[in-house]
């Protein structure tokens, strides 16, 4: 058998990024990518893969995979199709944006999509069509981008610190500030694990207490929303102690007075209840803070900025590291996204990739609400790739109901039928990423990587780019310069504008790192801002009482809603190779106490409810969970209860920064059903 390698690398929305040799049988008549061997020598992900997707090529060639074009034979929402031929499907298509272009309605065409494939190409060379129609496209996205603009203003930027700070021999104290790490980040993971084989210390803040959190050496088990309460107490008692970095703060910060003066009083006992821990564990953790300044690093996850003033929680935890001067040190820094750090080098490709030069025709609207867009009823043709909205947007219930318009013709290009499909009229069959070549810039490990694409057994399926580059041939595009390229012109080009350095890199082993160990951004504390210093007039502690109140003044029925990734999913992809645990998304967790104050048992069935939505679930017990929240696991509907889904008890009104989802925002009702 001829064996060919590729690499390749996962392109799913994860911190990994893995890279890894791709085993290939070009000859097999399906089955084509015998196996995937993830890279030994890579500082990150060290040769191996989450047990998640361990084994990509049964998700490749899984029997429920699409392989055909399919038309709707019945009413929305179910996912009753018949097959027809790519050519059908691209003529029915097409026929739709000639009416709307007849009609002068082009800005009623619009592309939603997000990094269910972050391959630069997959995810942005669709906006070459969009551009070229005219039509609508949407911006922003679900996930981090409200702590990435905070951080923005006051760094300039938000990506800050080397990964590898972790296992720097100068960090003593690592920060873990609402990061599941040993679940979502098991890279980062295993690299704290060594880190404290080396001795050094772990401070884990999280309203579970997970795997990471019971190796700490001090963890804060904190009510969600309340961390800038936190900051405010740790402000003060840094301040009482001195342990600011007030020569650091002298250089780099304009007026740095005003942060300790804004604190004014508080009462402390208040904060404490508030937040949901005690005075001598708050103390633990100034201790250690105090003990190893100069040698903390801090490790950001992003379910504390998914609230409304998730932008603001970040920037505040943001600023302990800056009063205790641990930025730009040998063992110190801010874990958060790393991925600004590539943008100046990806840029030209983006804007290559997008044909970004003509698009001031196109017309964005926020991710975060396509629901609210789609029911204005102004969009006649909805595209939708690289995205399971149906699953992943806040707010269900509107989105559901606007997907249901009579005139909105919605097209859906997946790898599988799924909550999406439902409401398609169409569904293209997507190729996998491993099928196409692409570029990939983690946002977590500051690195660039290729996936070099294998061939595809099935003739019907289609990259996002072949699909669209179809699409507008057949709407009468062909001699158009923007849609002629084919898509592995498009990646050899993209290729051939790295600088040599890192071309060579990807060409010989799949991926260039933009740092080693030794490396620390921003060295000179010189900072991508107007004057060079930090910014830190942005930083108000002061913010959503009204919000906070309402979390905390629950009656005994209502809990304070999570919706973390599981640990087999992501997001709503992988359910075909992790079945077993589907189960859990009809479940609610709560903890065992806050069970015991409800008069139902585990196993019963619960109403859950709120101002969004209803729906029933099973209740179940979480010790780890903190009392009073409780979790639903984002992702796919239950198989027992389709109807079942978090996000229609979560608000679509946009974190207020990154207009980013909100997605902890909301509390719910738990009652027993009668
Ligand atoms: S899902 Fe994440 S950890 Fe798992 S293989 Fe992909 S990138 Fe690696």
């Amino acid at each position: 058998m001829d064996e060919v390698v590729r690499f390749g690398t996962c392109t799913k929305d994860c911190y990994g990024s893995c890279v890894f040799n791709g085993i290939w049988n070009d000859n097999a008549i399906e089955h084509k990518l015998l196996y995937a061997r993830p890279l030994k020598n890579h500082p990150f992900t060290k040769g191996f893969f989450c047990s998640k997707y361990n084994n990509r090529q049964e998700l490749l060639y899984h029997p429920n995979r699409l392989k055909k074009p399919l038309a709707r034979i019945s009413l929305k929402p179910e996912n009753n199709f018949k097959i027809i031929s790519s050519q059908q499907a691209i003529e029915i298509i097409a026929q739709k944006v000639i009416e709307i272009k007849e009609k002068r309605q082009e800005k009623s065409i619009i592309g939603a999509f997000y990094a269910g494939n972050s391959g630069l190409i997959s995810m942005h060379s669709p906006l070459r069509f969009f551009t070229k129609i005219g039509g609508t496209v949407t911006s922003a996205g679900l996930c981090n981008e409200g702590g990435c603009e905070s951080l923005k203003k006051i760094f300039g930027t938000y990506s800050i610190s080397n990964p590898l700070q972790i296992i720097n021999p100068a960090t003593s104290l690592i920060v873990i500030w609402g990061s599941n790490l040993s679940e979502s980040n098991i890279h980062a993971y295993f690299l704290v694990k060594q880190a404290i084989k080396n001795k050094t210390k772990l401070i884990v803040i999280d309203s579970r207490n997970t795997r990471v959190a019971k190796k700490s050496n001090c963890f804060l088990q904190i009510n969600p929303g309340t961390e800038h309460l936190m900051v405010t107490m740790l402000v003060k008692a840094l301040d009482n102690q001195n342990a600011c970095d007030i020569e650091f703060l002298k250089e780099n910060i304009d007026s740095y007075s005003s942060i300790f003066s804004d604190i004014g009083d508080f009462d402390e006992n208040k904060l404490l209840s508030q937040i949901g821990i005690n005075f001598e564990r708050f103390q633990e953790f100034v201790d250690l803070l105090v003990e190893h300044k100069h040698h903390t690093l801090f490790m950001i996850g992003y379910g504390v900025q998914k609230d409304f003033y998730g932008g603001r929680i970040v920037q505040s935890i943001a600023l302990l590291q800056i009063l205790l001067g641990n930025i730009g040190k040998q063992g110190t820094g801010l874990l958060y996204s790393q991925s600004d750090f590539i943008k100046p080098i990806t840029l030209p490709i983006l804007n290559y990739i997008t044909s970004s030069t003509i698009s001031s025709n196109l017309k964005e609207i926020p991710l975060i609400n396509l629901g609210k867009a789609l029911s204005t009823g102004d969009f006649k043709l909805l595209f939708v790739y690289n995205f399971n909205p149906v699953s992943s947007l806040p707010n269900q219930n509107l989105l559901r109901e606007a997907l249901l318009k009579k005139d909105l013709f919605v097209v859906v290009l997946d790898l599988f039928l799924n909550e999406t499909t439902n409401y398609a009229d169409i569904v293209i069959p997507a190729k996998f990423d491993l099928e196409s070549s692409d570029i990939i810039t983690p946002y977590y490990f500051p690195s660039i990587s290729i996936n070099l694409g294998g061939p595809c057994p099935y003739s019907d399926c289609m990259s996002n780019y072949e699909f669209f580059q179809q699409l507008a041939w057949k709407v009468g595009y062909k001699k158009s310069a923007i849609i002629k390229e084919s898509e592995e012109d498009i990646f050899n080009k993209c290729l051939n504008m790295l600088p040599q350095k890192i071309y060579k890199d990807l060409i010989s082993k799949g991926y260039h790192l933009l740092f080693d160990q030794t490396q620390i951004p921003f060295k000179n504390l010189k900072f991508p801002t107007l004057n060079h210093k930090i910014q830190v007039q942005h930083i108000n502690l002061r913010f959503g009482e009204k919000e906070l109140n309402q979390k905390l003044n629950r009656k005994k029925n209502e809990f304070i809603l999570i919706s973390p990734s599981h640990s087999y999913f992501l997001h709503s992809q992988l359910g075909q190779l992790n079945s077993k645990y589907y189960e859990d998304f009809g479940r609610i967790f709560l903890n065992p106490e806050d069970i015991k104050t409800l008069d139902v048992d585990i196993d019963e069935e619960v109403i859950v409810s709120n101002e969004y939505g209803y729906a029933k679930y099973i209740l179940a017990e979480l010790p780890s969970l903190k009392s009073g929240i409780a979790l639903i696991y984002s992702g796919v509907s239950s198989p027992y209860n389709e109807s079942t889904n978090v996000n229609l008890f979560t608000p679509d009104i946009p974190e207020e920064s990154g207009l980013s989802g909100a997605y902890n925002s909301s509390v719910i009702k738990v009652k027993k059903v009668n």
